[in-house]
């Protein structure tokens, strides 16, 4: 008995040792794929529907795309890469999409608060619009907002405002991902004289950037039902079907618009919309705050994407758009930031928390929007709701590797019981480490290596100054 149980151990050593031996030459034979960035984590968020974080894993990446995501020494044996970023107390998410901004206003940044949407709109932005924005102003406020976008973790924004063209080439550079299109509105604004010339613009931009499969894509985009004409937005649709690119526009924002909707058409603004078509086209519907139960079934059932921006709603009074209906409908819902003149920041994580936070408020139901949904809102939900959810918005392999690690280092995020209540109801944006955005890596160590923020600073500096030394001198005639 006790002989032969020595004898099975010897025999059982011996298949040991050759199964070692046999691993050994098998790692030694197998040379590793090479991969330019492996970027780890503590836990590795894909955002892919029910599938928990992976804990200490890693995503491997070559040509800007995402080749593999595992275990941390499953990559590490099967892949040498040129750079690798740890991801000890850090977790890794697909980087954030903010699906409606107008990125150069960072320059308006509280130059008028509390104020309704549109007196603020109509006596406030639109006059200093006409008076300021150039293409200066908008290259430097569109390289202060992709400093900011970077340090906070946003990844790509859905943006509109005027000198696409030069907001394009700056955000090439800072190397954020980008849907741009020229507001295109019925009276004057920035470099144009009303309806025709700035549609000619915006159609003229989309043309240059369609079917590109880069970083920066086009949308047409045609500002509001309130302030574009009927023919108008029809000429938009065709124009768009004809490019090939989708159509975004402010969608049901206030109590003011709907009444416009209701006096001009005897409708309501989604059904403005669905009635000349424009629900028949791939479109991004900002805020949608006081759509009505049957404009949300009418949303969903079109596909349309609709970006909540409950931080810009709050500040213009114009409300809390009905968030868990639209969800529980099946309305693609993603989040925005809106423009910074009524934010006044482009921090996504505040958006994400409101999101959460709000509708519990308003309905006493803490249910009504979980973390996970709020999250996802900002990641795969926002992404699909932009249209670009075959690229963006999950890490998978084949996905473009657009993602971020959040540092969970601060005192103020310990303990962890949940990766996902901590992202949505205790992380900054300080939190962000790491940003990247097509494999490239704008921000390590929360260090922004493609932008220099402190150049983009005194630039807005300067512009400040300057709008408001021509404020003083026009109150002072
Ligand atoms: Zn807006």
């Amino acid at each position: 008995m006790r002989k032969d149980l020595h004898a099975r151990l010897r025999s059982a050593a011996a298949a040991l040792l050759l199964l070692l031996a046999a691993a050994g030459t098998a790692a030694a034979q197998a040379p590793r794929e090479r991969v330019d960035l492996v970027v780890q984590g503590a836990h590795v968020l894909t955002m892919e529907p029910g599938r928990p974080p992976l804990q200490d894993g890693a995503v491997a990446i070559r040509g800007g795309e995402i080749v593999a995501i595992a275990p941390r020494a499953e990559i590490e044996a099967r892949y040498e890469a040129a750079e690798v970023v740890h991801g000890r107390d850090r977790v890794v998410l697909p980087g954030l999409v903010n699906g409606h901004t107008h990125a150069a206003m960072v320059l308006f940044r509280g130059i008028a608060d509390d104020l309704d949407l549109m007196t603020w709109l109509q006596e406030y932005i639109f006059p200093m619009e006409a008076r300021f924005v150039d293409a200066e102003f908008v290259r430097i406020g569109v390289r202060l907002a992709c400093w900011e976008m970077i340090r906070g973790g946003t990844t790509t924004m859905v943006d509109m405002y005027f000198y696409p063209e030069v907001a394009a080439g700056v955000i090439e550079e800072c190397g954020l991902r980008a849907v741009l299109g020229a507001p295109m509105i019925d009276f004057p604004s920035p470099g144009f004289t009303g309806w025709n010339d700035s549609f000619a613009a915006g159609v003229a931009f989309a043309r240059r950037h369609a079917g590109s499969t880069g970083r920066i894509t086009a949308a047409l985009a045609p500002h509001a039902p309130y302030t574009v004409a009927p023919e108008h937005l029809r000429q938009a649709l065709a124009a768009a079907r004809e490019i090939g690119v989708p159509v975004k526009i402010h969608l049901s924002e206030d109590r003011a618009e709907i009444e416009q909707i209701r006096e001009r058409f005897a409708t309501t603004p989604v059904h403005h919309l669905n009635a000349l078509g424009l629900l028949d086209h791939p479109l991004i519907a900002a805020h949608v705050v006081w759509p009505e139960r049957d404009e949300i079934g009418l949303l969903a059932v079109k596909g349309a994407g609709a970006i909540h921006n409950p931080t810009s709603n709050l500040k213009t009074g114009a409300g809390i758009a009905p968030v868990p209906d639209m969800l529980a409908a099946g309305v693609r819902m993603g989040l925005g930031t809106d423009g910074a003149a009524s934010n006044n920041d482009l921090n996504m994580w505040e958006e994400i928390r409101l999101a959460a936070l709000l509708p519990k408020g308003v309905r006493n139901e803490p249910r009504a929007v979980p973390a996970a949904a709020a999250l996802h809102m900002a990641t795969a939900g926002g992404a699909e709701a932009i249209g670009l959810g075959d690229r963006i918005g999950v890490l998978r392999p084949g996905m473009r590797a657009d993602l971020i690690q959040v540092s969970l280092a601060s005192p103020r995020l310990a303990p962890l019981y949940d990766v996902v209540s901590h992202l949505v109801y205790a992380v900054s944006a300080e939190d962000v480490v790491t940003t990247v955005v097509d494999g490239r890596v704008l921000m390590r160590d929360a260090r922004v290596l493609s932008v220099d923020g402190e150049a983009a600073r005194r630039d807005a500096l300067r512009k400040g100054a300057e709008i408001r030394a021509a404020l003083a001198e026009e109150r002072q005639e």
